[in-house]
């Protein structure tokens, strides 16, 4: 087969240009990586330039890994590691993984076990023979963390033959082409806001690029994207790329291993762990509301051990013919904007997913620079001629007015919000804006997913922005660790916080469509003193849009029967929480972004959205500018 024809031609290259020290026992594919098993690790490891040449020759990543012979015993080694990594570090455990030849060190301190430049990690390599891999111990436990975890450690024989798998149909030989072009077809979230999905298609590849549910749409007609397409086969996808943890952009990837996908999904490391509990929750709400199941609960963790996670800014080959590179889009935890490098210099294309082109109190501002870009796919949420949102500031003032008067006439202000993203964001700003004594002190409750989905945040820090991290690595002060913050983990202690005194609530859900927001606004509605407080986008048909409109009784279900009750609460609307850009950010974007792109596309947004910002960028930048339908196929090239 052609593959084994790759894999013996690098195995020439590796006994031409690496020394006979390093005792190489066995050369293979393992995801976009060469690996090489040798006796002698430290033979090429302290002389990097041998793997550099080689990698430079064979064009391709090299890994170098222990031959299973030279592993110490894992109990000498743990002992070993013990010793060696100074015990503030907070070591909590450790895990031996035999297939990849590493040990995985969990820690408190991740920063003291790498050691200064990487000295102690070094030591550790050296000394153990098993390659170490640090990572954080999330200083909030996460269930969810933890799970992923442990099914990453249990499923390592599962996963390092699907990473073999994947290496070598990513460097199988290319096929004879007709003529070169790029082709996208939208299966989803075109001229509309809910199951984003786009199909990259080249002469020689396929990859899916995000693939998500409309929570909203009450049919599965409309709910999900159209994989029954006819360009789309399950067997030729290369790939599946996911911008962020969102269900808009997530939440049908699982569907795509029940129908026998068994490929990689692409994705930073904490969209696994969010879109893990994103995934989860998705489906008990179904099953609370009754409803059929679009995948049965074992496929979410089929799609978490397929993962291949990257980092941004690291390239990598996802086909033979495509690089991808993920960079920040300053959406959510971990949102990327997906860069495709395809063909040899041929072509470039980016998809922002969701975009945040500001600077928030979680997060940087989104990525603007691309070695080469061709084609920009951009999301138009608020793309419409009049969507322009307050400042940041001035919103994060006006919700910290309406905090005040409400704790000072011994109201409790209540604050739905989605788990992921705007609650830790509006988290963050109450705790700053507390300790500097603007607001009243007054304790913070979480409730929902929201709790759990900070804990996420915390294994996370990289991932936030400069100040943040400062805070917390250099001056010891986390904002989630707060004091203030209070789980509310159980019924008895919900009643405790509603019937207690003056209070700030964040629940889930964010639209005031479900969950536990629902329980506080029917025992909080009638107190004149409270407030209610919307802070993200409340959809056509939802609850929260209903309140918005002025409704002052509202019908609402208690222990299963109809009630009605009486809106006396003061509701109030902060926009410019977003995690979205709003159109003059969008426009600033495209404005800002290096090399200036050929071609725009907007997606994500309702249709008049869409077809005004894709307009507006004609009319601006004089580049091509579309704004395609659902089930299109438009070509790049
Ligand atoms: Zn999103």
């Amino acid at each position: 087969m052609a593959v084994d024809d790759n894999l013996t031609s690098i195995k020439d290259a590796v006994k031409k240009k690496l020394s006979l020290t390093a005792l190489i026992t066995k050369v293979d594919f393992q995801g976009s990586g060469v690996v090489l098993y040798a006796k002698n690790p430290s033979a090429l490891t302290q002389n990097g330039d041998e793997i550099k040449e080689l990698a430079k020759l064979i064009r391709k990543r090299v890994i170098v890994r222990p031959d299973p012979s030279v592993l110490m015993d894992p109990e000498k080694a743990s002992k070993k590691i013990y010793e060696i990594v100074p015990e503030d570090a907070g070591i909590t455990d450790i895990h031996f993984d035999p297939n990849f030849g590493e040990v995985i060190i969990e820690a408190n301190k991740p920063g003291m076990v790498i050691g200064k430049s990487g000295k102690t990690l070094n030591e550790l390599k050296l000394q153990v023979g098993w390659i170490p891999k640090v990572m954080r111990t999330p200083p909030i436990p996460s269930k969810i963390v933890d799970s992923v975890r442990q099914l990453l450690i249990k499923s390592s024989d599962e996963r390092h033959e699907i990473l073999r798998k994947v290496g070598k149909r990513i460097y199988r030989t290319p096929g004879r082409r007709n003529g070169e072009w790029i082709r996208v077809s939208s299966f989803g979230g075109f001229r509309e806001v809910g199951r984003s999905s786009s199909y990259l298609q080249t002469p020689e590849s396929k990859v899916l690029i995000d693939c998500g549910i409309n929570v909203a749409a009450g049919d599965n007609v409309n709910a999900f994207p159209a994989l029954n397409l006819p360009e789309f086969n399950l067997q030729d996808l290369d790939g599946v790329v996911i911008t962020h943890a969102h269900l808009d952009h997530c939440g049908f990837v699982p569907y795509l291993y029940y129908m026998g996908y068994e490929g990689p999904v692409y994705c930073t490391p904490p969209t696994r762990d969010l879109m893990f509990l994103l995934h989860w929750d998705y489906l008990d709400v179904m099953d609370k509301e009754g409803r059929e199941l679009p995948y049965p609960r074992k496929f979410i963790k089929e799609t978490a051990k397929h993962v291949i996670p990257l980092e941004y800014g690291e390239v990598t080959d996802i086909a033979p013919d495509i690089k991808l590179t993920m960079h920040n889009a300053g959406h959510i935890l971990g949102s990327s904007i997906v860069h495709f490098h395809i063909g040899d210099g041929l072509y470039n294309l980016a998809y922002t997913g969701d975009l945040k082109f500001e600077r928030s109190r979680l997060l940087e501002s989104a990525s603007v620079r691309f070695p080469r870009l061709e084609a920009l796919v951009t999301e138009s949420t608020y793309g419409g001629r009049k969507d322009i949102q307050p400042r940041r500031v001035d919103a994060e003032k006006m919700l910290m007015d309406i905090i005040n008067e409400t704790l000072n006439r011994d109201g409790k202000v209540l604050i739905p919000a989605f788990s992921v993203g705007r609650a830790q964001e509006v988290m963050v700003a109450v705790e700053d804006q507390m300790s500097k004594g603007v607001i009243k002190e007054a304790r913070v409750y979480l409730d929902g997913m929201i709790w759990e989905a900070t804990a996420i945040h915390t294994t996370y820090p990289e991932y936030l922005n400069r100040e943040l991290r400062d805070q917390i690595f250099h001056k010891g002060k986390n904002p989630f660790t707060s004091e203030i913050f209070r789980r509310v983990s159980s019924p008895e202690v919900r009643k405790e916080v509603m019937e207690g005194g003056p209070c700030i609530i964040i629940s889930t859900s964010g639209m005031l469509t479900g969950g536990p927001v629902m329980e506080y606004l029917r025992n909080l509605a009638s107190d004149e003193r409270n407030s209610l407080v919307f802070v993200g986008y409340q959809a056509e048909g939802s609850l929260g849009r209903r309140i918005q409109k002025g409704w002052k009784e509202i019908p609402m279900s208690e222990n299963g029967k109809q009630v009605i009750v009486e809106m006396n609460m003061q509701s109030h609307t902060v926009d410019g929480f977003s995690g979205h850009s709003d159109r003059n950010q969008l426009i600033n974007y495209i404005r800002n972004i290096k090399p200036k792109p050929d071609k725009l596309f907007t997606v994500h947004g309702e249709e008049s959205k869409c077809i005004e910002l894709a307009s507006s960028l004609y009319k601006t930048f004089r580049s091509e500018s579309r704004a395609p339908q659902n089930f299109e196929t438009f070509r790049l090239k």
